[in-house]
């Protein structure tokens, strides 16, 4: 186990009718805030009128930035900034998915910074202080409502790239499952993808001695293998929608479950790369990339991936050599994302070759990624031909 430091100041407040709680939690925190939303759901669901009667209960005068496009976009964002500035807003709530959490954390950052905002997701700058935010979760999926990440895209460039603070950790997050009731069965589906790919980031490591951290994510992957398909058939199942929502919440949060080891991050990074062209979603992307990720690079620590056919999927040896064992769990993986309804191929998506060169020279810009393997250009080339 490496050695590490873990700090996360993110409240949580996580239950039914949770948001009845927003107004005393945002109490405290100026007199002006500005709400920040995607493309409708919330105002379909009822969400923003008791939104809005929690922040008149807390006294907010409040401005509004609506339709945050999922893979949000640095135009949208640079109309948050311009809007906080305008009017003095002195809070930035997000109302919705990660999308949503992350174009609020990046309007946080990019306040009170001088120079453009993309200069932190193009590394040209160092984030040092931020508006404080808070978060209403309305989907499972990207931890973003308990980390400090946000990943933007620059739809001009084609160009989808992250950054990191712990300035943009929310002060707190709303967490009431019932509020993703509405979610439907594809955006559930990727949503479980894209939290069992953080834990798989994490999970195939090189570290050792690391056991906890190692069935912390196992307990992570099998929590949401028994709850994904039930909230796809009844979305309405409280318990399954609230066991999804505390799995993405911990799968990526900092690293909580993987402190003292090295992550790994490849696969979405060739991710990003996909939806940064052709605009898809997160979860479809990794449930495309992940399996084909694990086949390229199982080699390396093999044993890894035999505990992982044997312990989330409980796969039997049964005379199966390592590797039929690893290939076995790898396979597991892929079956269980298309019983959900995800994507296996970039086929299913609409997306051929034509641009594999350019995802793969884009993936590597600021060198080799990955540690459990380290990836130039032509193994993330050689992984998206497999993805075909
Ligand atoms: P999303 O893009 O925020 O939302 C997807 C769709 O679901 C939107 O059309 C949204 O509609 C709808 N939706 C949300 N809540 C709903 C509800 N309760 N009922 C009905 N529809 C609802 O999805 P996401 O997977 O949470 O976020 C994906 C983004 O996060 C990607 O850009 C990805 O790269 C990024 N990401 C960030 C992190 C991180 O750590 N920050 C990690 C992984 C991925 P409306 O727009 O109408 O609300
Ligand atoms: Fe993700």
């Amino acid at each position: 186990m490496n050695s590490f430091r873990f700090h996360n100041p993110t409240q949580l407040i996580f239950g039914r009718n949770a948001v009845d709680q927003l107004g005393s939690n945002i109490a405290g925190y100026g007199k002006s805030v500005l709400l920040v939303y995607g493309g409708g759901s919330i105002k379909q669901t009822g969400l923003y009128d008791k939104v809005m009667a929690q922040l008149r209960s807390a006294g907010m005068a409040v401005h509004e930035l609506a339709g945050i496009e999922p893979n949000p976009r640095l135009s949208t964002v640079h109309k948050g900034i311009e809007l906080c500035r305008r009017h003095g807003v002195e809070f930035i709530l997000a109302v919705g998915g990660g999308s949503v959490i992350d174009a609020a954390k990046a309007i946080a950052v990019g306040v009170p910074y001088e120079g453009d905002v993309w200069d932190f997701c193009m590394r040209r700058a160092r984030i040092e202080k931020a508006l404080p935010l808070g978060t209403v979760l309305t989907l499972s999926a990207t931890g973003s409502e308990m980390n400090g990440n946000a990943v933007i895209t620059n739809w001009e460039e084609k160009q989808k790239r992250s950054f990191g603070s712990i300035h943009a950790y929310p002060q707190f997050s709303i967490l009431a499952p019932e509020l993703t009731f509405t979610v439907p069965a594809n955006q559930t589906a990727y949503g479980s993808v894209d939290m069992m790919s953080h834990v798989f980031e994490q999970y195939f490591s090189k570290t050792t001695g690391t056991p906890l951290q190692e069935r912390l994510c196992e307990s992570i992957l099998q929590t949401v293998v028994e709850n994904a398909p039930i909230a796809v058939r009844e979305p309405e199942n409280y318990d399954a929608r609230a066991n999804l929502m505390l799995c993405g919440t911990y799968a990526l949060n900092g690293g909580m479950i993987s402190v003292g080891m090295e992550n790994d991050w490849a696969s979405h990074a060739i991710e990003h790369e996909i939806s940064a062209i052709y605009d898809i979603a997160h979860g479809a992307g990794l449930a495309i990339v992940f399996p084909n990720w694990m086949k390229y690079v199982y080699k390396e620590r093999i044993d890894r991936f035999v505990q992982y056919a044997e312990r989330v999927w409980a796969i039997e040896r049964a005379g199966r050599t390592d590797d039929e064992m690893a290939l076995a769990g790898i396979e597991a993986t892929r079956a269980f994302f298309t019983s959900i309804g995800a994507p296996a191929r970039l086929a299913d998506v609409g997306i051929g070759s034509e641009s594999l060169d350019r995802m793969a020279e884009e993936a590597v810009r600021f060198g080799p990624i990955g540690s459990f393997k380290k990836l130039g250009k032509d193994d993330v080339r050689a992984i998206l031909e497999m993805c075909l």
